[in-house]
């Protein structure tokens, strides 16, 4: 078989939707046990059954990565643990002055602390394994900043940073990390966005967000999956320790 990811288990965080859907099907075409942990019982379960009925290995868990207790206790049903998407996230709208003590504690606490929930529960294993690959979700928001986003942008800032103390400490362990950093990606949190906030204008808006992109266009989600599963893949054996824009050229150009 030439199945890039055959004989490995995966825990993808927010697996059920967007870019973390995308990535447990792939993961799961190419071989992987993909264990799904999410907040949204429905979608990881129709997620699930979708993987199974293709002849793919899943399993879905009810899980709220920012509880350590709901994380611990998920996590003491799995063994193995060779990949580690660290990709549940929220967003939050708002500039410094737009955002209160709730919402930034809201915002931290889901994209960095339940980030962090994982690492504790996961990484152990991995250094006994002497083996792991880890990928956190990071955005473009972390290397530019964004109008408009200072909770979210700075808690990606933090998932950044994590990758690379991640990396570090564990360089000589056999456990890899990075993170990806994608531009717009046209998930259904963006139709959402714009059906509630511009409801009649959907085709009109959905332009205008596409053309704040350089490329023109938003991200499809499985091309943030493929370059998911390179890194988390043996052929990324030397890649640990840093970030990979998935972002239509909105970093450089
Ligand atoms: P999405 O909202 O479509 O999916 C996120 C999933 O995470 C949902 O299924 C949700 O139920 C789950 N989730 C939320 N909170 C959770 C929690 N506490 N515990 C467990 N699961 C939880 O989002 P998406 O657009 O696919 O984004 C995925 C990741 O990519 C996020 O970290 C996001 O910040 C990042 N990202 C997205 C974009 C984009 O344009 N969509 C761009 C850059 C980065």
């Amino acid at each position: 078989s030439n199945k890039r990811l055959l004989g490995k288990t995966a825990v993808i965080t927010g697996g059920g939707s967007g870019i973390g859907r995308a990535i447990s099907l792939l993961f799961a075409k190419e071989g992987a046990f993909v264990h799904i942990l999410e907040l949204n019982t429905e979608r990881a379960d129709m997620l699930t059954d979708e993987i199974q009925a293709s002849g793919g290995q899943a399993q879905a868990h009810v899980c709220d990565v920012s509880n350590q207790q709901s994380v611990l206790e998920v996590m003491a049903r799995i063994n193995t643990v060779d990949i580690l998407v660290n990709n549940a996230g929220i967003a939050h709208v708002g500039d410094v002055e737009h955002t209160n003590e709730t919402d930034f504690d809201r915002i931290y606490t889901v994209n960095v602390k339940g980030a962090y929930n994982m690492l504790y529960a996961v990484v152990p294993r991995m250094k006994k394994q002497g083996a792991g690959a880890i990928l956190n979700m990071a955005s473009i928001a972390a290397l530019v900043g964004i109008t408009d986003r200072f909770a979210y942008s700075t808690s990606k800032g933090a998932i950044y940073a994590m990758t690379l103390s991640i990396a570090r400490d564990y360089l000589h362990h056999g456990i890899r990390c990075n993170s990806i950093s994608p531009a717009r990606v046209h998930t259904p949190f963006v139709d959402g966005f714009i059906a509630k906030n511009y409801p009649g204008q959907e085709a009109e808006m959905f332009e205008k967000l596409s053309k704040t992109q350089p490329i023109g266009r938003m991200a499809q989600p499985d091309e943030i999956a493929s370059m998911a599963l390179f890194l988390c893949s043996d052929e990324a054996g030397f890649i640990t320790g840093n970030d990979y824009p998935v972002d239509g050229g909105f970093v450089k150009l």
